[in-house]
């Protein structure tokens, strides 16, 4: 049965969560607009003001929605977290008050499928009760998309691993009590089976920092995107998260629920950017009448309504293709899931680009100002195009999925489609009956 209604009780908690991110969440926006401020657990700030608020989240139920409730989640599955996604997406301070920011939310299964008894202690608890974050640092300065370039090395030497090399862009370090690293731990075999995850904490001797990276608009030197350079650093042999070897397929299970969820809170923008766009041209005037009453802006509206309701739509089709592929199991499904979630990712900063850019244009000047979110929104069009592994990367697996099930035209010259066969086998296959009616076709 289809049927687009959300039941009544998950509908009041999606609009317990709404009023909440509007009236406590959005307005710590403009009071702590930093990058890096949601992820500073040491700060007053969040002592005193998001640890209420996350205790309040808590006792709605809906804390760390994304994790199992064995981690203390609510294992509500991916379609009603994509409509909780939705309105967190509307606040850079949301996820954190609501204990389900990147990168910690992946790194946090990471280590409850893969740590031991001590680190699980050490790092899970704190880091699924929102006390510390972490840093995931699998790019490379030599290889974003195409992980053959990754050379950062781990190798062993007795009860230890010993990691050289250097990562790129890996977010938060600053602020992170522990870095979840891929590094190549036996670079004989295809780097897909080379690979391997290992957990460091924070200060340890041979980590260090090259500099702090920020995206277009931070001053230089400032940010959270870190440049690491790991010399003869040591970490205990029990460091290594899961089978030498297997770090692909970790990363991948982590990486797939990270794009779902930035698409799912893009949407959350999107609306945003209509709701500003639509009250703007209902406002303004030009010519003794509102903007609105121009054809052109009405249909910009009109497009980017459409267009939202279509990546809408997507977007809960992938997390429902998702969920069921979680459920049975079945490689199929979980094929079907990969499909829909690299067509996601490819459609999330082009939807992105394209409202923002309309809700910025019809502000004019104040649009493209810093006096209003929108010129921000817009620039995390291409961050997201990027981040996550970039676009093409994932044209590709769709192709690639698509034309795995392909089977080739049996005519190559005219393909399946052509009129004259198709007319030629219609005219054999009703033979008898046109005769009957004698009828000429
Ligand atoms: C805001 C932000 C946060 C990030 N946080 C982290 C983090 O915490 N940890 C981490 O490890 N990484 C992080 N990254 C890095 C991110 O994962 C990489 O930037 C991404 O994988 C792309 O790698 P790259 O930058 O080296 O680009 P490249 O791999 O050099 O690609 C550059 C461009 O080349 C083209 N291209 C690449 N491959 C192909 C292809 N196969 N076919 C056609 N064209 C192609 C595309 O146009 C692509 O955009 C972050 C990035 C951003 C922007």
């Amino acid at each position: 049965m289809w049927d687009f209604s959300t039941d009544a009780a998950f509908q009041e908690k999606l609009d317990w969560a709404a009023r909440f991110v509007r009236d406590e969440c959005e307005p710590l926006d403009v009071l702590f607009p930093g990058n890096a401020d949601p992820y500073d657990r040491d700060g007053e700030v969040f002592t005193e003001v998001i640890r209420p608020l996350q205790r309040r989240v808590r006792e709605e139920g809906l804390w760390a929605a994304h994790l199992s409730p064995s981690l203390g989640g609510m294992g509500m599955g991916q379609v009603k977290l994509a409509l909780l996604n939705e309105i967190l997406g509307r606040s850079g301070w949301a996820p954190t008050v609501f204990g389900t920011q990147a990168p910690d939310s992946g790194n946090a299964e990471i280590l409850a499928h893969y740590g031991t008894d001590e680190q699980r202690e050490r790092y899970l608890e704190p880091l699924l009760d929102g006390r510390i974050v972490s840093t995931f640092a699998m790019t490379e300065p030599t290889g974003g998309a195409d992980p053959g370039g990754f050379t950062c090395r781990a190798e062993r030497d007795g009860d230890a691993w010993v990691i050289n090399g250097e990562k790129w862009f890996a977010s938060n370090y600053p602020l992170a009590a522990f870095v979840i690293a891929m590094v190549i731990t036996n670079p004989d075999v295809p780097v897909h089976r080379g690979a391997s995850m290992i957990l460091i904490p924070a200060r340890t001797p041979g980590m260090e920092m090259i500099r702090a990276t920020g995206l277009a608009g931070e001053p230089l030197g400032e940010g959270v995107h870190s440049y690491l350079r790991f010399t003869g650093c040591r970490v205990p042999a029990e460091n290594l998260l899961g089978e030498p070897g297997s770090g692909f397929r970790i990363a991948q299970t982590r990486l797939g629920g990270g794009r779902l969820h930035h698409a799912m809170r893009s949407i959350g923008q999107c609306r945003r950017a209509l709701e500003m766009m639509t009250e703007r041209i209902a406002a303004r005037r030009t010519r003794g009448g509102p903007l609105a009453d121009q054809q052109a802006v009405r249909h910009q509206l009109a497009d980017t309504w459409i267009q939202i309701e279509q990546f809408r739509l997507q977007v809960l089709h992938a997390a429902w293709q998702v969920e069921r592929a979680d459920r049975t199991g079945d490689p199929d499904d979980a094929r079907r899931a990969r499909l829909h979630v690299s067509g996601v990712k490819v459609a999330t900063p082009r939807i992105l680009v394209d409202v923002a850019y309309r809700a910025l244009h019809l502000h004019g000047a104040l649009g493209v100002s810093n006096e209003l979110p929108l010129a921000r929104m817009w620039q995390s069009g291409p961050t997201l195009g990027v981040a996550d592994g970039p676009t093409e990367a994932h044209q590709d697996v769709v192709a690639r999925l698509l034309l795995a099930d392909a089977v080739p035209a049996e005519d190559p010259l005219f393909g399946s489609e052509h009129l004259p066969a198709r007319l030629e086998a219609a005219r054999t296959k009703y033979a008898g009956r046109l005769k009957e009616m004698a009828v000429t076709s």
